[in-house]
């Protein structure tokens, strides 16, 4: 059907009376990562596990790497690798025996010691998974979804439970893959990890998907609005013409003609012989537009918090 790594058109997915998507259409370049973000219940994961062949579709068309996944067909398999909510894994063994075992299962796995260094365990590799923490677990399901060199590779919240170095060291683990081509279909609450890690994004809200496009696309979609934030001495007001407002010791506010309104700001600080501390102009970011466009804020990465 496509030559993309994934595409996906008019899928539709009924739990019963419950429509947990409601006819998306997606598609996702062969080396490319896509972040699909969205709030808890929006149809992320019955979506990703749709692709990945887990769950059957209720309508629609789908193609992961030229097959269908509802067909469970060995070959797709081998090229796909999974990173689950849940964790699998054998807890007993080893980090290095579940690695060698799976590898087992593939017709050109990677060098275990690779996988290992790749996931950041190479220091965890004789410890029993039982022994692990809930981050390093998750390491080892990455580990596990990379030793047979899949082409494309879903991760279903990658790094949830991580702390922030771990999230960072899986960061840098993602982007090595994609320097070796491969292709990452990521689903994330964390608007800093879709920012630091994809090339293109959807969110997705109440089985739609609500908006689509590279993060500086979304961010500059709408009407173009500028913040300011600054602060003044104690006692002195800002020019009410403005229209800042005062949050703590800060003003704010927000304007479409940004060059103008910081014309007037700094003339009349210059004439007042008042210091602007901490004068600081941005743009809205991506966890705004996606509270715009899901209604519900998003959860806290640790960049935020
Ligand atoms: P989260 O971020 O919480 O993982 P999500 O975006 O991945 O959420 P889904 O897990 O796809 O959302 O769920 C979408 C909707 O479908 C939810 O309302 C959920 O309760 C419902 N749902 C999911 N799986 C089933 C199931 N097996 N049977 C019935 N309803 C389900």
């Amino acid at each position: 059907m496509s030559d993309a790594a994934v595409e996906v058109r008019g899928l539709r997915k009924s739990y019963g009376t419950l429509e947990a998507v409601r006819g998306i259409d997606l598609r996702v370049e062969r080396g490319e990562v896509f972040a699909l973000l969205g709030p808890n219940g929006a149809g992320k994961t019955t979506t990703v596990e749709i692709l990945e062949g887990h769950r059957q579709r209720t309508a629609g068309e789908v193609s992961v790497l030229g097959h269908d996944p509802g067909r469970n067909e060995r070959a797709l398999k081998e090229r796909v690798g999974i990173v689950l909510q849940q964790t699998g894994v054998e807890l007993y063994l080893t980090v290095r025996e579940v690695v060698e075992l799976i590898a087992g299962y593939y017709p050109a796995p990677r060098a275990v010691g690779d996988v290992l260094a790749l996931a950041g365990l190479t220091e965890q590799a004789n410890q029993r998974v039982l022994r692990l923490s809930g981050g390093q677990r998750r390491r080892v399901d990455l580990a596990v979804a990379i030793v047979g060199d899949p082409e494309l590779l879903f991760l279903d919240e990658p790094t949830t439970g991580f702390d922030p170095s771990a999230r960072h060291q899986a960061w840098d683990t993602l982007r090595g893959l994609t320097s070796l081509g491969k292709t990452i279909f990521l689903t994330t609450h964390f608007m800093d990890e879709a920012q630091a890690l994809a090339d293109r994004v959807a969110v997705m809200a109440a089985g739609s998907i609500v908006a689509t496009g590279t993060v500086d696309e979304l961010v500059g979609s709408g009407q173009p609005v500028s913040r300011v934030r600054f602060r003044v001495p104690d006692g002195v007001l800002p020019p009410e013409a403005l229209g800042a407002r005062r949050e703590a010791s800060v003003w704010r506010l927000e304007t479409a003609t940004p060059t103008r309104i910081l014309h007037e700001l700094t003339s009349w600080a210059v004439d007042a012989a008042v210091e602007l501390s901490e004068l600081e102009v941005s743009r809205r970011s991506l966890e705004e537009i996606y509270l715009d466009l899901t209604g519900l804020p998003p959860e806290k990465g640790e960049a935020e918090s």
